[in-house]
C-alpha cells in the first residue's frame, strides 16, 4: 500500500498515513480532526531517467601537442 503525505489546511500539521487510494478522501487531521486535509506530492517519485547530455562542446576536445 501506497504512503501518502498530508497536510493539515486548518493547523498545519503534517502527517503521513499509509492507505489505499480511495481513502484518501476520508482521511483526517490527527491533530484537530478536520477533514481539510491537502495531499502533498511524494518526491521520491521524481527521479530523472535519459540518456547522455546532447550539448554540444566546442572546446571539449584534448588539445595535443600542437606546433
Ligand atoms: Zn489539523
Amino acid at each position: 500500500m501506497p504512503v501518502f503525505e498530508f497536510r493539515c489546511q486548518e493547523c498545519g500539521y503534517k502527517f503521513d498515513l499509509m492507505i489505499s487510494n480511495a481513502d484518501k478522501e476520508k482521511v483526517q487531521c490527527p491533530e484537530c480532526g478536520t477533514r481539510s486535509i491537502k495531499q502533498l506530492l511524494s518526491s521520491f517519485n521524481t527521479a530523472k531517467f535519459g540518456g547522455a547530455p546532447a550539448n554540444d562542446c566546442a572546446g571539449c576536445k584534448v588539445n595535443g601537442s600542437g606546433g
